[in-house]
């Protein structure tokens, strides 16, 4: 084991192997306020890379209900389950959120790696605390579509409640999560691999797995927290999410060159998808990059956080928290970043809110974006406080530095003229 930095656990944690980063790193962020659960993004990826026979259950990008659902089924519940067994009543945070080598303060528990080592089996010790799922476990990929939780007892079959309900937290509530393989700083599923078959591309940070080397013993299948490698019974192998790394790297015909956005995120209808390359310091923290709109949402705004930091893998995929849902559950999903998150998300900047015009706008990566001011609007008061909104636009520019996105934060309204008019 080494010791490497795992900066959003605002320490130092054991890892298998020595630490490497990539010059830049494949990352993303996902706002749940707006996901409408279309799965959409499902089928962009599941038409690209997994439409072949043996991948039937492989669902390499998901959108699963929350609290209730998950693919494989209650694959968080079970890990978080392992994890307080190991450690019981130990995994809490500690420390100030905020702090510049902590941004959401410090985790005293244990990760995955740091957990494996008193969790000995028959067949040894696991590289990370993990377990593998039952074959059924795969089978219904968005089971518990739209339930709630919280409802009151009604009719059989019905999910009732009384009384309204009001913001900033519902009683009843759930969200959509959608996710796909977070290309982990310190993979999990590269550690377990008996077969050294999966690495890190030095160039983008993008998990791949090796078709020849791997024998298909599924260890990156028992390591992986998220769940996010996939065994194919035609071929014996393993198989997991490969960045579209054709497209970040500009090879596909449709960017002109520049790095594009995953199928994922670029067909996402909701708009709540934006991906980019992050830049590394050589100590894995991201470079200060102040302009990039990533770096800005994650290390200025701070209003996007990681899928459960506490497991340790260092994931690069970070999402706005959805404001309705009550936050001892958020807490746990994204640590304790949760309430200043959202506290900034709903009391938006003219930065953020011009940030935010950026998603969905584009196929191609965004690597810079500036802002020229606007006048203002729109003023009112939310829940006691001012709020303004001024019409400022957001220009978001590629790799090669070409213009890509101009947009502004009021939406233009069209009308439908009169010779358009629906004649059903
Ligand atoms: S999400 Fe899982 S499969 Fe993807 S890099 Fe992390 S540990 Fe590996
Ligand atoms: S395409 Fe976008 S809005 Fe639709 S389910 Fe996927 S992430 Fe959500």
């Amino acid at each position: 084991m080494s010791n490497v930095l795992n900066w959003q656990l605002g320490r130092d944690m054991e890892y298998p192997y020595e630490a490497a980063y990539p010059d830049r790193q494949f990352a993303f962020v996902f706002n749940l306020n707006r996901c409408i659960g279309c799965q959409s993004c499902t089928m962009a990826c599941k038409s690209t890379w997994t439409f072949n026979k043996g991948q039937e259950a492989m669902w390499w990008n998901n959108v699963e209900t929350k609290p209730y659902g998950g693919y494989p089924h209650h694959w968080d519940v079970r890990t978080l389950d392992l994890l307080n067994k190991a450690n019981p009543g130990g995994q809490t945070w500690g420390g100030e959120p905020g702090g510049p080598g902590a941004p959401y303060g410090r985790f005293e528990g244990r990760t995955i790696f740091e957990a494996a080592k008193n969790n000995i089996s028959p067949e040894g010790a696991q590289r990370a605390l993990g377990y593998l799922p039952a074959d059924e476990e795969w089978s219904a990929p968005n089971r518990f579509e739209d339930n709630p939780v919280g409802a009151e007892p009604g009719r059989k079959g019905q999910m009732t409640f009384s009384g309204g309900e009001l913001v900033p937290q519902h009683k009843t509530w759930f969200f959509y999560l959608a996710r796909l393989c977070n290309h982990c700083s310190y993979p999990a599923c590269l550690a377990a691999c008996p077969r050294n078959a999966i690495y890190k591309r030095p160039e983008d940070g993008i998990v791949l797995v090796d078709q020849e080397r791997c024998r298909g013993y599924r260890k990156c299948m028992e390591a992986c927290p998220y769940k996010k490698t996939h065994y194919r019974s035609t071929t014996r192998v393993t198989e997991k999410c490969i960045g579209c790394f054709p497209r970040v790297e500009g090879r596909d015909p449709d960017g002109g060159g520049v790095p594009m956005q995953t199928r994922c995120m670029a067909a996402c209808v909701g708009h709540i998808r934006l991906h980019g390359l992050v830049q590394m310091n050589a100590d894995g923290t991201w470079k200060e990059d102040r302009q990039h709109p990533l770096y800005y949402l994650v290390h200025v705004a701070k209003v996007a956080l990681p899928l459960y930091p506490q497991f340790g893998t260092e994931p690069n995929g970070f999402y706005i928290p959805p404001r309705w849902v009550p936050r001892p559950y958020l807490r746990q999903m994204f640590g304790p970043g949760v309430d200043a998150a959202i506290e900034r998300y709903t009391h938006p900047d003219r930065e953020l809110l011009a940030v935010l015009q950026l998603f969905g706008k584009d196929a191609r990566m965004c690597f810079r974006y500036e802002i020229k001011p606007g006048p203002k609007v729109f003023e009112t008061v939310i829940r006691g406080r001012k709020f303004e909104i001024h019409d400022d636009t957001v220009i978001g520019y590629a790799r090669d530095g070409s213009k890509i996105i101009e947009t502004k934060v009021e939406e233009p309204l069209h009308v439908r003229g009169t010779q358009f008019a629906n004649s059903i």
